[in-house]
């Protein structure tokens, strides 16, 4: 029919504007090395902020001792405790518990009190975590509990147990529960921004409660999976985060940080947290619908990787797509559906089943279309182009994030054959549950190193290395050692 048809140039037109040849990718990959060395040269000197983490030691393994973490800045808050029985033990015991954060904590309406009120709820919920203890955690004599706090919005940092937050980043405003999280961290930017120390204000309220508990380490969750990778394996170089948002870590070498006029650490080493969510470049296969995305986002102009990648972003540009075919192609009928002009209704998750749907009748495709969009009585050809574009879509997006890890692998020279393995840790929800973007992931990384250097670079999924790895980096740093 002539919808139908109209419908199919449309997705052509999309499928043509999201290619990513190799070429194109090599050329995403240079400038992101290019935007690297620009970012470490200068404060300010690219959208990569290329942040100093402060962490130049990181995990050996020979770690002994209790050490906990709070993982605070994603879709949950968790507290994790961590008993280190050095290189012949490993990891003896380890405990988390995740807690939900009371809405009202999240977006009351003095925005004055909420960080604090944030904290001391925290605080509270870390009191309760420790006096639960079980006797095969040991503390040693006269030694104070010292935590590593994951936090994944990007800080200026001063020193390994002291920062400044920069922006807020993945925030947007709807309100449903699931979303709720972000809008915390909305309102609290109000009264975070004024250049609070986040760590030293989480000590206060742990002072407060009268615990014996020191923030020791403060840590971006690249940096944090970074350090879990590494604890098991020496050869975890970088890390990268395909979460709500994306981020990258990596190791550089302490002299090759021209910004960086303190002392050279010990290890000659330094972590930066490249904050790669804010790249951008003129090879970026930007579509109508992410210009438009960008433009009616919270932050416009900023965070464009991130908003071609992660799964705070992909459903909507889905969402998008499918409004257009509804309006300009009657796809789903004469009348569009109207749940199809709710931002962000459509999330990745609903998509990834859609996407990965293998019935011959895409029954998965029919029930989210219904359940999610109210969209009834779809052809099994309209549902077959759901899959397409989600497949368009998600192809762009784990394209791009290979491009993004062929980066750093330039940038350190290590993509032209070593013959040493060169490993990334990689987590976060999306590389976790979306089986056809990690498959395509890698596919890419081969494709775009070449099957004789692809075989040294591995990805592994460091799972929840962010929260343990803050503990082990609270560890490597401990006061006591
Ligand atoms: P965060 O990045 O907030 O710390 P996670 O790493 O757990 O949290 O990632 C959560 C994100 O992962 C969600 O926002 C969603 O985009 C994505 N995700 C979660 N589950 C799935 C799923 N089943 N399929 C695809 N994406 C998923
Ligand atoms: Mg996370």
């Amino acid at each position: 029919s002539g919808r139908l048809a109209r419908a199919r140039a449309i997705v052509k037109e999309i499928e043509e504007k999201c290619e990513t040849p190799i070429a194109k990718l090599q050329l995403v990959a240079d400038d992101m090395m290019a935007e690297m060395h620009a970012g470490l040269a200068d404060e300010g000197g690219s959208k990569l902020k290329m942040l100093i983490t402060y962490v130049n030691n990181l995990p050996t393994g020979h770690e002994k001792g209790l050490f906990y973490a709070l993982d605070l800045g994603g879709t949950n808050f968790r507290v994790i405790r961590v008993q280190l029985g050095g290189k012949e033990q490993g990891v003896v015991k380890q405990e988390a518990e995740e807690v939900s954060i009371p809405p009202h904590l999240m977006v009351g309406s003095s925005h004055v009190c909420e960080t604090l009120e944030l904290f001391d709820f925290i605080a509270k919920r870390l009191a309760k975590f420790i006096a639960s203890e079980s006797e095969e955690f040991k503390l040693p004599e006269g030694r104070q509990r010292e935590l590593g706090f994951t936090f994944s919005f990007p800080v200026r940092q001063i020193s390994l147990a002291s920062g400044t937050l920069i922006k807020w980043t993945k925030g947007f405003s709807i309100e449903e529960t699931v979303h709720s999280f972000h809008l915390f961290f909305i309102n609290a930017h109000i009264s975070l921004q004024v250049g609070e120390d986040v760590v030293a204000e989480l000590n206060k309220a742990i002072e407060r409660q009268g615990l014996d508990l020191h923030v020791t380490a403060l840590v971006n969750d690249t940096v944090g999976t970074l350090a879990g990778g590494r604890y098991y394996d020496n050869d975890v170089h970088a890390s990268v985060i395909l979460g709500t948002g994306t981020n990258a870590a990596y190791v550089e070498r302490a002299d090759a940080i021209p910004k960086w006029h303190g002392l050279l650490p010990k290890s000659g080493e330094m972590v930066i947290n490249m904050e790669w969510g804010n790249f951008v470049s003129s090879h970026l296969p930007l579509t109508e619908y992410d210009l438009s995305l960008d433009a009616e986002s919270l932050n416009p102009g900023e965070q464009i990787f991130e908003k071609l990648i992660s799964g705070m972003y992909l459903g909507e540009i889905l969402r998008r797509v499918l409004l257009k075919l509804a309006k300009e192609a009657s796809l789903f009928g004469d009348i569009v559906p109207p749940k199809l002009s709710i931002p962000f209704i459509l999330r990745t998750p609903h998509m990834s089943s859609m996407h990965h749907d293998t019935s011959s009748d895409l029954r998965a495709v029919a029930s989210k279309l219904k359940d999610v969009l109210e969209i009834t009585n779809t052809t099994l050809k309209t549902r077959k182009m759901v899959v397409e574009i989600c497949d368009i879509i998600i192809k762009r997006g784990a394209r791009l994030s290979a491009a993004g890890m062929v980066g750093i692998l330039k940038k350190q020279g290590r993509d032209s054959g070593e013959k040493q393995r060169f490993v990334i840790a990689v987590d976060g929800g999306l590389f976790e549950h979306y089986t056809l973007f990690r498959e395509c992931l890698e596919g890419s990384l081969a494709e775009i190193l070449g099957t004789e250097v692809a075989s040294f670079v591995i990805i592994t999924h460091a799972n929840d290395g962010s929260g343990i790895g803050a503990a082990l980096i609270a560890a490597s740093n401990s006061q006591y050692s």
